[in-house]
């Protein structure tokens, strides 16, 4: 994918089909030609190797601990604050959960590949739907509920457009395959797996939690006399 300059696009979001996995916002080719022909020839795992790349994850769980306090926010429910910041950060964390595919023959490129079709705003959809659901039978506020499902996991895929590598977000997807990146990509990207936990890693790790601390903050921050919920 070539930068939005060397396309010489205005939109705000731009996107590559084939190849353009970055790694430390350098593409594997030179020039922005090179960058839509398929990638060089090389093996499958290598490739994936390269494009092994994504957020750390901390700035991903701060947001689902702030929202387990905006949901938690004038409504009584049954889970404790650990247990709903537990629950709404792994739903912030599920479209990741799509690098599980790595370990059965799917390619990052692929549509379930990472960053695919689980980085979507049709799977947010999709995922409030649900919430929407769960949250009717267990008296909770449906709508403000699912609506902040929606957000956390959209939040997801447009903060993974921020970062600097690995290939881009397939939002538009089922209508469009096409990964896109954020003209501006100040989020580094850390390695996926056992190799996160590295220099590289911790140093990935430290800067969403510098960037992430407001969300920290709304987390944990006493609760304010107005906003406990009511008693019953
Ligand atoms: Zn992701």
């Amino acid at each position: 994918m070539a930068p939005a300059s060397a396309l010489g696009v205005g939109h705000r979001w731009t996107g590559c089909q084939n190849g353009g996995c970055r790694v430390r916002g350098r593409r594997h080719s030179d020039n922005a030609a090179a960058n839509h022909a398929p990638m060089p020839k090389q093996s499958s795992v290598a490739r994936r190797m390269q494009c092994s790349v994504a957020m750390a994850s901390i700035g991903h769980v701060l947001i689902g601990m702030a929202a387990a306090r905006l949901s938690r926010e004038r409504q009584r429910t049954i889970w404790s604050p650990v247990t709903a910041g537990v629950i709404w950060s792994g739903l912030s964390l599920l479209p990741d959960a799509d690098v599980i595919g790595f370990r059965f023959g799917v390619r990052y490129e692929d549509t379930w590949g990472h960053r695919g079709a689980t980085h979507s705003l049709t799977f947010a959809l999709g995922v409030g739907i649900l919430v929407w659901v769960i949250a009717r039978l267990t008296n909770l506020a449906a709508l403000r509920t699912s609506l902040i499902a929606v957000a956390v996991v959209t939040s997801h895929a447009i903060l993974d457009t921020f970062t600097d590598g690995g290939l881009g977000c397939a939002l538009l997807w089922p209508f469009s395959d096409e990964r896109f990146f954020a003209p501006w990509t100040p989020i580094p990207v850390a390695p996926i797996g056992r190799a996160f936990l590295s220099g590289e890693g911790a140093r990935v790790a430290a800067i969403e939690l510098v960037a992430f601390a407001p969300f920290l903050l709304y987390a944990i921050w006493p609760a304010l006399p107005w906003s406990r919920p009511p008693r019953r």
